[in-house]
């Protein structure tokens, strides 16, 4: 038996026989052509069949895995339609007579390389879409037509790492798992693995492809582990696991429209962070009572050009409309940091996390700012829309904020355009300046909603992105429940409410500390909202708080999460 060590990208215990998945060699050879039109004929009918199963492939995917799925298919549409990809590809069959393959491959591989430059983790994720197009588009022009991969039995799939054409032709009702040697946890199986339901583990390091098809694995995406030949006793605790998880989920489902109320009476708030009106169709079939954080900068990174105040104003009007009167905190743009655009020319920065991102960038750019506060305020007419901006660190910004709201409801007021009055404008605490300094903010804004991604790369000056510090960067950190504890008391003491939108507020761990430091807003991933309200159904507040000032005294994130287990066993399981 021998346990390979990765990062859990979608929860739940998989076990049966492995399928390393491989994908067909496609050499590319390089020789001149004389006839150049001949080649562009080519090229260009590869690109239009290319398109055609794209969009079978599209309807496919939205049918069997959701319009997430979908979505990348879509992406990949648009990269067939990139005027610099297509051009450069042309130049080269023109200027340098080079065969439509070698010229296609080449430019698709530079733009691929130029994406995994990028500090973005989002856009080192494109290069995997724009090289699976491009194979796409390759194997079309070779004349190879890829079988799809044809499972017999349920296996779990181990591979480097899967695109999105890859995964499309899976029977998923033969996969059990994924464990992936690459990838992080935005990586395409993550993001498969999420929407189907599977437990998958990925960065698992080049030792997953070593293990030979048929072999008997384990895959264990809440502790990211492989486990492979595992022993008798292994087999039967991960078996007697996985049933108690299946059992554990069915029953949050079947509850998750109902309430998050303690069993002592404590009722809270359980809200999705959602990025697209696809995902608040998500939170609602999830049970979310609303959104805690709209990440309004997917809108601004899933195009070429920056969104204009119209295009705004129906995104965000088309996601309201999903809610009805149910709260939705839209945050206004958080760009920089490892989230850049593409289309917008910004220095560079030598460290980007601390450089101007968020809101900083928005204060800096009106240009930016205004449009987006105006097609806000135009959406929320008849909604609950309560803005929220990021990466606060002082009070000067949130006053310059919120007097940029003000401009702007002048400013259409005037025009005679109708807009929403009354909203709430809050600040997200995830810059430890704001947090130690909580009480002066909660006299300026509405609500609090504490970015624990953030504060925690902060607080423990690390990097959230780096694999190596992951023991390090932890939520679970004292010095960061500390900070959200005072962050809590401060606004309470002025009458203001607290929500949560890190990853802590859906980890099962974290859920009681949250209680019963007083939490009164919980934001998460909206897979993780029925479990989340399941588990607050089965506490008490009188015991999580408790418990919350216990874990305040710890040493280390490992003891904090430790004692949770200790006093709190049933949910050592999830
Ligand atoms: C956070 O920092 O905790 C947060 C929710 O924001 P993001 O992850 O989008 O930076
Ligand atoms: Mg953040």
């Amino acid at each position: 038996m021998k346990t390979i060590r990765g990062i859990g990208a979608s929860p739940g215990i998989a076990i049966g026989p492995a399928y390393r998945f491989q994908r067909v060699d496609l050499h590319v050879d390089t020789h001149s052509v004389h006839d150049v039109d001949a080649e562009f004929v080519r090229f260009f009918q590869a690109l239009e069949l290319a398109e055609g199963q794209l969009r079978l492939v599209h309807e496919k995917a939205r049918r069997e895995a959701g319009a997430e799925q979908a979505a990348i298919f879509e992406a990949q549409l648009e990269m067939l339609r990139d005027p610099e990809l297509l051009g450069e590809t042309q130049a080269a069959i023109r200027d340098q007579r080079l065969n439509a393959e070698a010229a296609w491959w080449n430019t698709v591989e530079r733009f691929a390389a130029i994406l995994e430059e990028m500090e973005s983790e989002y856009f080192r994720a494109r290069a995997a879409d724009i090289r699976d197009v491009g194979r796409r588009v390759l194997r079309i022009l070779k004349g190879i037509t890829e079988e799809p991969v044809q499972l017999t039995e349920p296996v779990v799939i181990l591979a480097q790492d899967l695109s999105p054409s890859d995964t499309v032709g899976l029977d998923k009702s033969l996969v059990l798992g994924f464990c992936t040697a690459g990838g992080g946890e935005t990586s395409h199986t993550a993001i498969l693995a999420r929407s189907l339901g599977l437990p998958a583990v990925v960065a698992a390091g080049p030792e997953v492809l070593q293990i030979p098809s048929g072999t008997h694995v384990i895959v264990d995406g809440v502790d990211g582990l492989l486990i492979v030949e595992p022993d008798e006793q292994a087999k039967v605790a991960f078996v007697q696991r996985r049933e108690a998880l299946t059992r554990l989920r069915e029953q949050a489902f079947a509850h998750c429209k109902e309430p998050a109320v303690t069993v002592d009476g404590h009722r809270v708030e359980v809200v999705a962070n959602i990025g697209n009106v696809q995902g608040a169709f998500t939170a609602v079939e999830h049970g979310a009572e609303g959104v805690g954080l709209l990440r309004t900068e997917f809108l601004y990174l899933e195009r070429s050009t920056l969104p204009n105040e119209e295009e705004q104003y129906q995104a965000y009007r088309a996601i309201l409309e999903v809610f009805g009167q149910q709260p939705v905190v839209l945050r206004t743009l958080d760009i920089g940091g490892d989230k850049e655009l593409a289309y917008m020319e910004l220095p560079k920065e030598q460290n980007p996390f601390l450089g101007v991102r968020g809101i900083r960038l928005c204060l800096a750019h009106p240009e930016l700012f205004y449009p987006q506060i105006r097609a806000a305020l135009r959406a929320g007419v008849g909604y609950n829309l309560k803005l929220m901006f990021p990466m606060i660190a002082t009070l000067d910004e949130v006053r310059a904020a919120k007097r940029i709201v003000e401009a702007c409801r002048e400013e259409l007021c005037r025009e005679g355009k109708p807009v929403a009055d009354n909203i709430e404008v809050g600040i997200m605490v995830e810059v430890p300046s704001a947090a130690v300094m909580a009480e002066h903010f909660a006299r300026e804004v509405d609500f609090f909603s504490i970015g624990t991604n953030d504060l925690t790369q902060y607080t423990l000056a690390a990097d959230r992105a780096n694999a190596q510090l992951s023991d390090l960067i932890s939520a679970f950190s004292p010095a960061v429940l500390i900070l959200i504890d005072q962050v809590i008391q401060a606004a309470h003491r002025h009458g203001k409410w607290v929500g949560l939108c890190g990853e802590l507020a859906g980890e099962p761990l974290g859920i009681p500390i949250l209680l019963g430091l007083g939490l009164d807003e919980f934001s998460m991933n909206p897979s993780a909202i029925p479990l989340a309200k399941q588990i607050i159904r089965s506490l008490s507040m009188t015991q999580c708080q408790e418990l919350a000032r216990e874990v305040l005294s710890l040493e280390s994130a490992q003891a904090v999460k430790e004692r949770v287990r200790e006093r709190l066993p049933f949910l050592r399981l999830s």
